[in-house]
């Protein structure tokens, strides 16, 4: 079977998604650039399968120039498979995808509203504050419009009513970035329930966002 490593690296960290929590059962989906037969693509999560029975050959491959679902296969790739094409085009970076309903990330998303700067990890997402992306029907091409102009200059983001997304340079670092941007936001509920925060300056983001290039290690 072709890519069966990233096969199973997208089947481990589906289990993940319902060992931590981020987004139990069969909600959310993550994805891997991938080239098969010489045709560069995505392989994705299968459409509303329970995480805990996935195998190799249910994860299925997408080409970024497919614009419809394959109909031949057993399994239907995620409805979501559209954002994942988009951002693995618009974003050359990009080489893993996870989406999530994380508890925190959604309850925050259902304000419509991006999270302004209340603490300074809110740099990891690249910017001075997260966005949210405009509300649209799950599976769209509309909710992929919407995600991928939330995604400028951005590495993740809130989906109205939704939930979050977030991209890397592999399966670990999006990962790792989902379960922040639910830290962040569940810090963030906390803090709403105390009033209005106070909010870090752009100026202060700015340096943040300087330091914050050579923070991570291993
Ligand atoms: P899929 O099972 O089709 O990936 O759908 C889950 C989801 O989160 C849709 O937004
Ligand atoms: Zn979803």
């Amino acid at each position: 079977m072709k890519n069966l490593i990233q096969r199973n690296q997208i089947i481990e960290y589906s289990l993940k998604l319902n060992s931590t929590n981020l987004s139990p059962l069969r909600s959310g989906n993550i994805s891997l650039r991938v080239t098969e037969n010489d045709i560069e693509g995505y392989i994705i999560t299968p459409s509303g399968k329970k995480y805990e029975t996935l195998k190799p050959e249910d994860i299925v491959f997408m080409s970024l120039n497919d614009v419809e679902e394959k109909n031949d296969s057993v399994n239907k790739p995620s409805s979501e498979w559209r954002f994942h094409r988009d951002i693995y085009i618009n974003k050359k970076e990009a080489h893993a995808i996870v989406h999530a309903h994380s508890p925190h990330a959604t309850a925050v998303s259902s304000h419509r509203k991006p999270i302004p700067p209340f603490h300074y990890m809110i740099a990891l997402a690249g910017g001075e504050d997260i966005k949210c992306a405009e509300y649209a029907t799950f599976g769209t091409e509309e909710l992929s419009k919407n995600i991928i102009k939330a995604l400028e200059n951005r590495s993740a983001c809130l989906m109205s009513n939704h939930g979050q997304v977030a991209f890397g340079k592999n399966l670990e670092d999006a990962f790792e970035l989902a379960q922040e941007i639910e830290n962040i936001c569940h810090q963030y509920t906390i803090a709403l329930k105390l009033g209005e925060p106070k909010i870090l300056s752009f100026e202060e983001m700015r340096k943040v966002l300087d330091k914050a290039k050579n923070y991570k290690k291993g």
